[in-house]
């Protein structure tokens, strides 16, 4: 077996890792670079199958549904084979209405929890973990006698942390190399704030505004929208999504989460996706949400009454339903997007509406300890970080560490 990382071990996000054996190879992710402006002018990796159809490529999985994952499979040939969850090929199925970063791909297995998928010489099978990302995966590799393990992106503090607990505890045996994520490698040494306990954050924030709460959000960080609706209820608001979000929950297929039909929850349809629906003429889609729709020219009325889910491209629709008096901002993402240089265009507008901003966040990522925590139950492996920015750290953090760089190739 041998394994090339095309991308990734020296930055966070474009993860792409190929794996050799028999003259065959399987790809880990095919992810898009978190600072590439334009995904069509990223050069795609010298991977056999990618530029054309090739028989000895046998399948690109994608651990979870983020861009950094796979913003590149676009540019595959249509014959690609993609192994993916069910539920993340909905949710990208389902997004690609209405953004451009949207997925439609043709040739799919699906990845279950603990069911192996035998592909020429590759064993893979898929571990459900817990990660910002709907149904996300780790995924153990097998050829040629050797053993890897990728863990993609994950975390031990969301709702599904009892996932990642469960792999820990009895985690596959005799893994040769351990390819581990370390996003917060560099960042403090200990644990992070869980999902659960952000409720009455959000609820107290809620409370403390007499206006509308714009809780800006992923639509599609589903943990995190299962938190915000749980505060809604807790503080007694309902819980505005926009019709984009409502489709991303429609498409888990996941009758546990919060969905267009509950009572509490109204769908609002941003200007900027009603052009999109216009212009697919997606009218079934539009319509099948009739019952729960709230209007623009009924939120100023709502106002106290509700929390909206939000994203800046939403500001032209707030203005004109003049539902602002008295609003606050939660901030629910990464707090450097407000440092950005290509948002203050946003700071600016929030400031020109008096409107207070407050965060309320928790990584998508594994804390330190829980990093270690994963690395310990790979006590034979030699542990090759991927998807970092501090190698150094990681280096001096965990025990039997290798670094490997972008497009080296090593037997394993
Ligand atoms: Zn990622
Ligand atoms: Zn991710």
């Amino acid at each position: 077996m041998k394994v090339c990382i095309h991308r990734g071990t020296k930055e966070i996000g474009g993860t792409c890792v190929e794996i050799e054996a028999q003259g065959k190879s399987l790809v880990l992710d095919v992810g898009l670079p978190l600072d590439a402006s334009n995904p069509d002018e990223i050069p795609l990796h010298p991977v056999k199958g990618f530029a054309a159809p090739d028989e000895s490529l046998l399948g690109v999985v994608i651990s979870h549904p983020h861009q950094d994952h796979y913003g590149l499979a676009h540019r595959l040939p249509e014959e690609t084979p993609f192994l993916i969850g069910k539920a993340a090929e909905a949710i990208l199925d389902a997004a690609a209405l209405f953004s451009p970063s949207g997925l439609k791909l043709k040739n799919v297995k699906h990845l279950t929890d603990r069911t192996p998928i035998v592909l020429g010489p590759f064993t893979i099978t898929p571990f459900l973990v817990d990660h910002s990302a709907y149904d996300s995966y780790a995924v153990l590799v097998e050829a040629d006698g050797k053993r890897l393990f990728y863990t993609g992106d994950f975390r031990a503090h969301g709702r599904k942390a009892s996932l990642t607990d469960r792999l820990i505890e009895n985690p596959p045996k005799k893994v040769d190399i351990l390819l581990m994520e370390g996003t917060c490698v560099g960042r403090e040494d200990k644990t992070y704030t869980t999902e659960d306990e952000l409720v009455p954050q959000f609820a107290d924030i809620f409370r403390a505004t007499p206006g509308m709460p714009l809780v800006w959000c992923s639509g599609q960080n589903i943990d995190r929208i299962v938190t915000i609706f749980k505060a809604c209820l807790a503080s007694k608001r309902q819980f505005i999504v926009d019709m984009y979000t409502a489709e991303i929950l429609r498409a888990t297929d996941n009758p546990r989460l919060p969905q267009a039909e509950w009572s509490g929850v109204r769908v609002f349809l941003p200007d900027t996706q009603r052009w999109r629906i216009k212009r697919e003429k997606a009218f079934d889609i539009s319509d099948s949400y009739k019952p729960h729709r709230i209007h623009w020219n009924q939120l100023a009325g709502a106002a106290t009454k509700s929390v909206m889910l939000f994203r800046p491209s939403m500001v032209r629709d707030l203005d004109g339903a003049e539902c602002l008096q008295n609003a606050s901002v939660v901030c629910s993402v990464w707090d450097g997007y407000l440092e950005g240089e290509k948002n203050q265009w946003f700071v600016k507008w929030m400031a020109e509406r008096g409107l207070s901003v407050r965060p309320c966040h928790t990584s998508g990522h594994a804390s330190v300890p829980d990093l270690r925590r994963m690395r310990d139950a790979f006590p034979d492996a030699v542990a090759v970080p991927v998807h970092l920015q501090d190698r150094q750290r990681f280096s001096a953090l965990f025990r039997n560490v290798r670094l490997r760089d972008d497009g080296e190739w090593w037997e394993a």
